[in-house]
């Protein structure tokens, strides 16, 4: 490690790389791809590229890390971004993880392209973890480069940023660099490779551990590097915890908190539209948060069978509306991978309970903000089954017809509030009076609230955003920052960053699908090749 170059950054991390320096790391330094036994951890630099740039950054995460804007626009930093120089202090490694894939277990999968920096504390005392995606090959990444192309790069560097403002819990992304390099992909898996631009996102979150950490040592019956890195995860990811108590009470607190943080996640994704689209073990993070944003994809027209996922076309594992219970599945699977650690599961099947509880009122606070109510009574939950119903019969907008319902007079209720929202002429025709009957029920349920408009408004557009990160708006981006112009990227994102407002004058971008994205790759279908 000591020729890899080192540059001077003034980072305002501490970097104290708990992870490494606590728990066992591998041996063998170097991208020689193996199978890791009795280590969370190996040693791998990134591989340089040729010419790093970078092409956007987020200011708030800059901020965070205190990192000023003449920081940012500086060579070291593109050099540090673009794994092409370390930072004083800076321990790179690769993290070791196993995962169920599609419902199977997959046995030893890694960060393959994912390379961690470094790990520390800012002023404010957050911990934040630096990592790198597309960095080159790691002793995890089997068959694959350990790269990332330019188009998945904006994909997840500008979700990550909107899902942060959104309110829904997410890692998040410091910066986007090119590479300048050309990385060889199979977009469609038919046979036709092609080279494209490269890119490499900075991820940042307080921490990058997933499910998958603990269930790969479980499957090889590792329960001593099981017990050390739950312990290890509960002082530094679970501070507040430790000192709680010990042994499986602690260790049922903490997986009852990692069950209900899972539910708020979910939830966040339920009410704005968000479909994860491979909500594998081994991308379900410890902490709650939305995690490693690949085929990912928004809800134009209300669908709860959609999936931009075209890998998962057949059995449609996670389609949208599935997601709650998937996440109850992926729990289970924890559960069972914590379970060495329990003389009695009692506290496990808690948990797991305390899941479905959490996952039931935090829906019921869905329904309650997205319509407006001060509170979710039983006849609410059945009036909002009724909306879905007929949002999916009409191929009416999720985000288009929830936002304009605040605008709703319920003394002359009128789906001219809701006009746009529409993707089809003749389904709304016929389905009119229907959605007048709806739509008569539901003031008069607004009149029973005695509260003031301003009031309800208030509440629709705090929980129904009027922004989010449509796939064709991101699609839009990268059409044009691969043809050389990344302004988009900056432009989008700056509008992601105030998703409940109005923003005058950007209206294009609340602007419902067109229609020549509706079956453009990219925009409705996305498969891994990433
Ligand atoms: P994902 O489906 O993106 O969560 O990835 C599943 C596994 O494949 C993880 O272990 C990834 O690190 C690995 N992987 C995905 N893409 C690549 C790549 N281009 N190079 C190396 N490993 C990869
Ligand atoms: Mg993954």
């Amino acid at each position: 490690m000591s020729t890899f170059p080192t540059v001077a950054l003034d980072l305002g991390l501490a970097l104290d790389n708990r992870f490494v320096r606590s728990l066992p790391g591998d041996s063998e330094t170097g991208s020689r791809r193996r199978q890791v036994e009795g280590a969370l951890w190996s040693p791998v630099l990134p591989t340089p590229v040729a010419a790093p740039r970078v092409l956007a950054h987020s200011p708030e995460m800059a901020d965070a890390l205190g990192l000023d804007d003449a920081t940012v626009a500086s060579t070291a930093f593109a050099n540090v971004f673009g794994g092409n120089a370390l930072a004083a202090g800076m321990m790179p490694y690769a993290s070791n993880y196993g995962g169920h894939q599609f419902g199977h277990w997959a046995g030893q999968l890694g960060d393959g392209r994912a390379i961690t920096l470094g790990e520390g504390v800012a002023a404010d005392g957050r911990r934040w973890e630096l990592q790198l995606k597309g960095a080159g090959p790691t002793p995890y990444s089997r068959t694959a480069d350990g790269r990332a192309v330019l188009r998945s790069s904006i994909r997840e560097f500008l979700c990550s940023e909107a899902m942060h403002h959104l309110g829904v819990p997410t890692t998040r992304a410091l910066s986007l660099v090119a590479t300048g390099d050309a990385v060889v992909r199979d977009m469609f898996y038919d046979g036709n490779a092609a080279p494209e631009a490269g890119a490499i996102v900075c991820r940042v979150a307080p921490s990058f551990i997933r499910f998958g950490h603990f269930e790969l040592p479980y499957a090889r019956g590792d329960v001593a590097l099981l017990r050390q890195l739950v312990d290890f995860t509960i002082a530094r990811d679970f501070p507040h915890l430790a000192g709680e108590g010990e042994g499986e009470a602690l260790y049922g607190d903490w997986f009852a908190e990692v069950c209900t943080r899972t539910a708020a996640m979910v939830a966040g994704w339920m009410r704005v539209g968000f479909v994860h689209g491979v909500m594998n073990t081994d991308n379900m993070s410890i902490l709650g948060l939305t995690i490693d944003y690949g085929p990912y994809g928004w809800i134009d027209d209300y669908d709860p069978d959609w999936t931009p996922n075209t890998t998962d076309a057949q059995g449609r594992r996670y389609r949208f509306g599935w997601q709650p219970r998937v996440a109850h599945w992926n729990l289970s699977r924890l559960g069972q991978a914590l379970s060495p650690l329990f003389d009695d599961i009692t506290p496990l099947q808690a948990g797991l309970d305390a899941y479905a509880d959490t996952y039931a009122r935090l829906d019921r606070g869905n329904i309650a903000a997205k319509l407006g109510l001060p509170d979710c009574r039983d006849g609410d939950v059945a009036l909002m089954q009724r909306l879905h119903g007929l949002l999916q019969a009409g191929e009416v907008d999720m985000t288009l017809f929830f936002r304009g319902l605040a605008d709703l007079d319920p003394a002359a209720p009128s789906l001219d509030v809701v006009a746009r929202a529409y993707y089809d002429a003749e389904k709304r025709d016929r389905l009119r009076g229907e959605f007048d009957a709806w739509l008569r029920h539901y003031a008069t349920r607004l009149g029973e609230t005695g509260e003031s408009a301003e009031a309800r408004r208030a509440r629709m557009r705090a929980a129904n955003p009027r922004f989010v990160l449509r796939n064709y708006l991101a699609q839009q981006a990268i059409d044009r920052a691969e043809a050389g112009d990344p302004s988009r990227i900056i432009e989008l994102l700056d509008v992601m960053r105030r998703p409940y407002d109005d923003q005058p004058g950007r209206e294009a971008f609340a602007a419902k699908r067109p229609d020549w994205a509706r079956t453009k790759a990219g925009c409705s279908m996305l498969s891994c090749s990433s």
